[in-house]
């Protein structure tokens, strides 16, 4: 029995060896038969595209949790694959991620399928490719690929199997592009340096509601832009992509349906962007970000379809506006560091709205067949047409002073490798220096009951401002905010950010306060204390007489006492938040290397 089991063995094993020497038949794409592509065959397919056409590159991007390297197919009209180098032919660039969420696979098919098209030239599409050049994420979640089954998204309609939602490490990576845990996240971070895209789309499958319409559209939030990108991203980017689709594709889009209350959808709520969504990290570098979301209840074939065609639309909009869309970038990259504040959260304005198409099915309520409970459904026997509102404006709910850096000391690494990923400079301190800060106290938080992503995240943050002298150390880490970072440093470094480094945990070790006194000697201590000190017995029988709960309690005697001792001095650090802010950065820049 063992014996044939390696023998089985052995020749799974040469059997592989050969298959891999020899050249392996392109895989095809299968979705019209309700197949997604693995993994393996994504890789493969971009290889042959990589070997058949000299316009394409396939490269290997740093390292997933899958333990296994996170590609990147390039497609330029001269070859080229290095982004600076696009960059310089007033190129732009477009970067689609696929499958993050494995198990809603429609980009990785239609991503492929689209490269495959505009390298042979179908419809006259390498036209675009004169002002534009398109990079591919074939495969983000590698991990979740690699676990295939059918019953993956059990309500979904197709493909036939999927990849899990989560990586190899149970994290989901859409809400992993800041804090980044796993290792997908600090690769795909280096990409985007890399990239320094222009326009970024993420595909996804939404199961969040019920329609007509097979693709529904997330846009970067538009008020994180600079007013002429705004304007031009909603009256003509937005229009013409929305336009298109409707016109050229007869494949009317609809902005991601996110409703007030269940039911007949009456209105559409814009969607809240944090950074650790992948279009708010986009976002922290001006770059134009996407989220195809398509209905889960059509079929896979028209989902790939809807995919490819947005794919389309968007790199046909990058190549015939790269003029326009360049310069809107460098303007608010020059914008971005002229900044003196920074708003860190946004809240939805009910008062202002658009108008939208909307094509619903009527909502009921019937006995369901199997529990027999009442629920409501989506008829769709019943479809309709309307014009609702749709809310996407939104106002500033917490705005912070941008400092000139911040000191982030040397202890804390987590934070500090994150930085470096994102291509943040830092300088270190060469001396022990005592600065000048400005400083927050943590006076309350929320931490989160159950954990997310393997944090308790910490919100409801109220902190009190002081300025003073904190001692720093030589190694600590000086990070100048203007530069090209700068919202990813801020957005991280604010503790009331629900993105930033505090709400992800990598700051509560601080939390747990310092020294404090042991009751047992404090007594006899204090006792010395006050007959050698007349002032401060007159100030606790003062306290005292005035403070009812100090006279009764013997507990709140003791901390009156400690409070108003020398020692007390060092408990100043209890609660403050460890990384200082600094306002002028002048006088220190001697002291750093
Ligand atoms: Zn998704």
């Amino acid at each position: 029995m063992k014996r044939e089991l390696i023998t089985l063995l052995l020749f799974i094993i040469l059997t592989a060896g050969l298959a891999g020497q020899q050249h392996p038949e392109q895989p095809q794409l299968r979705y019209d038969e309700n197949q997604s592509m693995t993994w393996e065959e994504a890789i493969t397919f971009y290889r042959d595209l990589d070997e058949r056409y000299s316009e394409a590159t396939l490269l290997e991007m740093g390292m997933t949790d899958a333990g296994r390297p996170l590609h990147l197919f390039i497609i330029s009209a001269d070859g080229e694959s290095d982004p600076e180098e696009i960059r310089r032919q007033g190129k732009t660039i477009v970067l689609i991620n696929n499958g993050i969420h494995p198990g809603e696979p429609e980009g990785i098919d239609a991503s492929a399928l689209f490269a495959a098209d505009l390298l042979a030239n179908k419809d006259r599409m390498k036209r675009y490719l004169h002002s534009c050049s398109v990079a591919i994420i074939p495969v983000y979640n590698i991990g979740g690929a690699l676990t295939r089954s059918r019953y993956w998204r059990i309500n979904q309609n197709g493909p036939e199997e999927k990849g899990a939602r989560r990586n190899t490490r149970f994290l989901d990576l859409n809400r992993d592009f800041v804090k980044q845990d796993s290792r997908d996240a600090r690769a795909f971070a280096e990409i985007y340096r890399f990239l320094d895209p222009d326009l970024f789309l993420d595909t996804h499958t939404t199961n969040g509601s019920d329609h007509q319409f097979t693709v529904t559209l997330i846009a970067t939030q538009p008020e994180k832009m600079h007013p002429e990108m705004e304007q031009f991203f909603r009256e003509k980017m937005l229009k013409e992509l929305y336009g298109r689709m409707k016109e050229e594709h007869d494949n009317e889009m609809v902005p991601y349906v996110q409703y007030t209350d269940r039911g007949e959808i009456k209105a559409i709520t814009g969607f809240e962007e944090h950074a650790y969504y992948s279009t708010g990290y986009a976002a922290l570098f001006n770059s134009f970000g996407f989220m195809t979301e398509t209905l889960v209840y059509k079929p896979y074939p028209e989902r790939v379809k809807g995919t490819y065609q947005f794919i389309s639309e968007l790199v046909r909009f990058a190549s015939l506006n790269n003029k326009e869309l360049l310069r809107h970038r460098a303007e608010a990259n020059r914008h971005t560091l002229e900044a003196k504040e920074f708003v860190i959260d946004w809240e939805q304005d009910s008062t202002r709205w658009d108008l939208t198409e909307y094509h619903g099915y009527r909502y009921e309520e019937r006995t369901t067949p199997i529990t027999g409970r009442r629920s409501g459904f989506y008829n769709h026997d019943k479809p309709y047409s309307d014009t609702i509102r749709y809310y996407n404006y939104f106002n500033p709910s917490l705005t912070v002073t941008i400092p000139e850096a911040y000191i982030v000391p040397f202890a804390w690494e987590e934070v500090i490798e994150r930085l470096t990923v994102n291509g943040v400079e830092m300088q270190q301190l060469q001396n022990d220096t005592t600065l000048v800060v400005e400083t927050y106290y943590i006076d309350s938080y929320e931490p989160a009951r159950r954990a997310t992503q393997g944090h308790y995240f910490n919100s409801n943050v109220k902190m009190r401002t002081v300025t003073q002298e904190v001692d720093f150390f030589r190694g600590d880490y000086v990070v100048p905010v203007n530069q090209k970072s700068k919202k990813y440093i801020v957005t991280m470094l604010e503790p009331q950010s629900a993105s930033g480094f505090f709400a992800w945990n990598f700051f509560d070790s601080f939390l747990e306060g310092q020294d404090w006194y042991s009751v047992w000697g404090f007594e006899s201590h204090l006792k010395e204390l006050l007959d050698s000190n007349p002032e401060l017995r007159k100030a606790f029988e003062k306290a005292k007489q005035e403070d009812a709960d100090v006279a009764s309690d013997p507990v709140a005697q003791l901390q009156w006492l400690y409070q108003n001792t020398p020692v007390s001095e060092l408990e100043k650090r209890t609660r403050l938040y460890p990384v200082g802010r600094l306002m002028n950065v002048g006088s220190l820049l001697n002291t750093v290397r």
